[in-house]
């Protein structure tokens, strides 16, 4: 078959949940045999994420190939269990700068460049570029940001220009709200009319529409967004607010949402897939009683600044037959005196990754106390480097132990890597994307894994510094995971105790709802 575009684009406001929902799309295709890859398309102007505060945007997530990019990836890949790429995350600034590569290598033969057409058809060029290396039955792409903002105008023109040319090969799916009005009792689609006359008159006539709603909505009231807005009535759905994000493909599913996609492009519509693995996985989480509290040590008090680590326990717990509770806790607040009381009633710790001597204090402190009492803990990335250097301080002995990243000291047990010495540009120029590790035999996590050799993402610039390894080694904490050509330091365990690991890599960014992560499920199972 041909491939087959949809676009998703959203309205009214923004936060109503379009990579949700464009994760759930790619599921409910998927489940029904078709090879799909979703996309997004930001309008701001960073070349990627990368550089971002996660105060800004959230966390940060990072593909295979190692590109920094939007947490809604996470979505893709934790929904659909695709590995996406770095075609698959797409920015203005990534867009003009490889039009404005093109103009100084003189590629435009003299040409006046302009937003359209020389912007819009690198942008129609990129929503292709996925199906043009692969086949592909679906690609869908998620545009960033809310109709009518300044910087989506040329997103939307390629989207316009695509739909005439691909005819029924592509479909525009636009996401709004319905916001109900407590004073008049009313649910008013005033916003989501305005908002699709908006997208029209950019040319853009929506094919399906998706309500978001706190309420339910009746028939009557789908029936009239529809005639107002051009729709047919049954491409008019709602998604209510639900318990989980994981119920969303099966109530998109229940209205008939991707029956009506494949009938709108033109293809013939199968039976429906039963799903069985997603519906166990979503009547666990229904059913699952028991509370585990695990604390998550780290600075940015935002619950999107770690959302593949909390949807990774939350998936993990999930498979264990009990429900994460996830605290917080602000590691710039913890001291070595109220730590106790900061920790206390937590059956497992997690030490967050970060960047920046803000709150490490605090982290040390944490890693110190779960280590001495023996709590179950996992740190991630600058978490790993964080147990490394208490260990040195308190176990080795050397108090002025530290990561180069935040001093110069006699005992930078974490320190630069040799070739990122000389790097002076902050944006995408880490230790980025998947890495091979050899995992020691009689370690616990060659245990965890069943496995002699993984491969894992990564985000950092600093590394364990090589120098020490010996002495670590012989005072209890081990070097269990190495990089076979690099001989990186790549996961470190003390074995003696239940459970103390952490890991230079980012473990997150691969677990999925029907493959939660070998580690986080390891971890859940022994503080249960
Ligand atoms: N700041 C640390 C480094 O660059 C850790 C990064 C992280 O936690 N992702 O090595």
């Amino acid at each position: 078959m041909n491939t087959k575009y949809i676009f998703v684009t959203g309205g009214v406001v923004s936060s109503l949940g379009k990579g949700i929902i464009s994760a759930s799309i790619g599921k409910l295709l998927q489940a029904r045999g078709y090879k799909v890859t979703i996309q997004k398309f930001d309008p701001y102007i960073n070349i990627d994420p990368g550089t971002l505060n996660p105060y800004e945007h959230g966390e940060c997530y990072v593909t295979v190939d190692g590109m920094e990019t939007d947490l809604d990836l996470g979505h893709y890949e934790r929904f659909t269990g695709i590995r996406t790429t770095r075609e698959n995350s797409q920015t203005t600034g990534k867009i003009y700068q490889a039009v404005i590569d093109k103009e100084r290598r003189g590629d435009y033969l003299g040409k006046t460049i302009q937003v359209v057409p020389h912007i819009t058809n690198e942008i129609k060029a990129r929503i292709k570029a996925n199906a043009t290396r692969e086949h592909f039955d679906f690609v869908i792409t998620e545009i960033g940001g809310t109709i009518g903002d300044i910087e989506s105008a040329p997103f939307m023109e390629a989207i316009r220009q695509l739909r005439w040319e691909m005819g029924r090969n592509a479909i525009n799916i636009h996401l709004t709200y319905v916001p109900y009005l407590r004073a008049a009792g009313e649910l008013k689609t005033k916003p989501t009319q305005h908002s699709v006359k908006e997208l029209q008159s950019m040319g853009i006539q929506p094919d399906i529409l998706i309500l978001r709603t706190e309420m339910h909505l009746e028939k009557g009231l789908l029936q009239k967004v529809a005639s107002f807005c051009n729709v047919e009535p049954d491409c008019v759905v709602q998604s209510e607010d639900l318990p989980s994000i994981y119920e969303v493909p099966l109530n998109m599913q229940k209205q008939g949402l991707d029956a009506a996609i494949i009938r709108k492009l033109g293809e013939e519509v199968g039976p429906t897939p039963e799903m069985k693995a997603w519906r166990s996985f979503v009547d666990k989480e229904k059913n699952a009683t028991e509370e585990l509290h695990i604390g998550l040590v780290g600075k940015y008090d935002l619950q999107d600044a770690y959302k593949s680590i909390r949807e990774s326990l939350s998936l993990a717990a999930v498979y264990n037959d009990c429900k994460a509770k996830l605290h917080f806790v602000n590691s710039e607040e913890i001291t070595k005196d109220n730590v106790s009381e900061r920790l206390a009633g937590l059956a497992g710790v997690i030490i967050c990754p970060g960047f920046g001597q803000r709150g490490i204090e605090g982290k040390l402190s944490a890693a110190e106390y779960t280590r001495t009492h023996d709590i179950p803990t996992f740190g991630i990335c600058l978490g790993m480097q964080m147990m490394v250097i208490e260990f040195a301080r308190n176990v080795l002995g050397y108090a002025d132990a530290n990561s180069s990243e935040m001093a110069k000291t006699t005992h930078n047990v974490i320190d630069i890597m040799e070739d990122q010495k000389n790097i002076t540009n902050m944006g995408g120029t880490m230790r980025l994307g998947a890495y091979g590790c050899d995992l020691e035999d009689g370690s616990k996590v060659r245990s965890i894994y069943g496995a002699q050799h993984i491969e894992e993402r990564h985000r950092h610039r600093y590394e364990f510094n090589n120098a020490f390894r010996e002495e670590y080694e012989a005072a209890g904490m081990k070097c269990v995971g190495k990089n076979p050509e690099s001989d990186l330091v790549e996961i470190v365990e003390i074995p003696e105790k239940k459970w103390y690991i952490g890991t230079q890599f980012h473990p997150e960014y691969s677990s999925s709802v029907l493959n939660p992560h070998p580690l986080f499920m390891d971890f859940i199972k022994n503080i249960k």
